[in-house]
């Protein structure tokens, strides 16, 4: 038997949502980030939506450190969001 009840432990698809923001800000602990990873495996729309998470947050962090303009950053959330479809 190696169903330990351990095993049987996983994220729901609210989990992601609920942890997405610790898991970009790599806050998880490990098993949770573990769960957090199993679950976008399989779970394609979560996946994307860490996806777009993720670019979102880099776009937002160019924004702060560079002072884009305000056209230029709608530029790259429109190319994220395309290039996700
Ligand atoms: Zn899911």
């Amino acid at each position: 038997m190696n169903l330990s009840p351990k095993s049987k432990k996983h994220f729901e698809c609210e989990d992601i949502e609920k942890y997405i923001q610790q898991y970009l800000d790599n806050m998880l602990d490990e098993e949770k980030k573990r769960l957090f990873e199993e679950h976008i495996e399989y779970c394609l729309p979560c996946d994307k939506k860490v996806e777009f998470e993720k670019k979102f947050k880099e776009v937002v962090r160019l924004k702060v450190k560079q002072e884009l303009p305000k056209e230029v950053v709608q530029q790259k959330i429109k190319f994220i969001l395309k290039s996700l479809k």
